[in-house]
């Protein structure tokens, strides 16, 4: 593993029974990057980046994060990942301060919560209960709990899901802030568009599968008969259109 390479991941697999959700996936993140994972409901996105985060271990294969095994210090690690996780339900009664407090309390590092709280505009906010914000706040504040041991990756399951377009685009707009702070940051989206503007590569999921990564651009010059978007190389790779041979990362 290089110096720049902050994330390692080499041929894991998840089954649950039969069900292969994720099969034989390998890629690798470099520092500073956004790196975006894409794919179908129930491509295997939230099983991979469980798997990242230290949550759900594989069945096979193996994973080194910031030069450590994943798999064998998972409590290492925790120090260094930021977590985003799809739901925030667990902190629902409790304002977005005590929520903050409450993670930070979990790491030995901790970050500026008075910073956090500014840099994500969640001032006029932090007395108020979580479940009575908008989902815009809602994901902010997971977004601010992430943060909360100053990580040098955060890894983000769907982070934008049921936003409106504006708090979309504001959401995205954090994340770039973040980078040139000089975070890498791992992130499932279903956001073609933003996805195309911010992330430096995308790793697209097909049943289980790494079907193709690579920058962006390349994803969309490299389409056959040619294309404009992210939206043609999801449907081309993600979606369940036709068949297509799985692509060597
Ligand atoms: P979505 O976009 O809907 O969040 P996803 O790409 O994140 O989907 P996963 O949630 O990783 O997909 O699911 C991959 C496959 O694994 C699916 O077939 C799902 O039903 C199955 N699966 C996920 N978690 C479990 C579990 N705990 N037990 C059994 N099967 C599971």
């Amino acid at each position: 593993m290089d110096k720049q390479t902050v994330i390692q991941v080499s041929s894991i697999s998840r089954y649950y029974g039969a069900n292969k959700a994720v099969n034989g996936v390998s890629f690798q993140v470099q520092e500073g990057e956004i790196f975006g994972i894409i794919g179908t409901n129930g491509a295997g996105k939230t099983t991979l980046l469980e798997m990242l985060m230290g949550i759900r271990m594989p069945d096979r294969g193996s994973i080194q994060i910031l030069g450590l095994d994943a798999l064998m210090e998972v409590e290492r690690l925790k120090e260094d990942i930021g977590i985003h996780l799809q739901s925030t339900s667990l902190v629902d009664k409790m304002n977005v301060r005590e929520a903050l407090e409450l993670f930070q309390g979990f790491y030995d590092r901790k970050s500026d919560l008075d910073l956090i709280v500014e840099q994500l505009g969640l001032g006029p906010y932090e007395n108020k209960m979580i479940k009575r914000l908008s989902g815009g706040w809602r994901q902010r504040t997971a977004l601010a709990i992430a943060l909360v041991n100053d990580p040098k990756i955060i890894f983000l399951d769907e982070p934008t899901t049921g936003l409106d377009p504006q708090a979309k685009q504001e959401y995205w707009s954090l994340l770039r802030q973040l980078k040139q702070q000089g975070k890498t940051i791992v992130v499932a989206s279903h956001d073609m568009d933003e996805i195309q503007r911010n992330c430096s590569r995308v790793a697209v999921m097909r049943k289980g599968e790494l079907v193709i990564c690579n920058h962006p651009s390349k994803l969309i010059s490299g389409l056959p008969g040619g294309g404009m978007t992210m939206e043609a190389v999801y449907m081309y790779y993600a979606a369940d259109a036709g068949s297509i041979s799985v692509k060597v990362v």
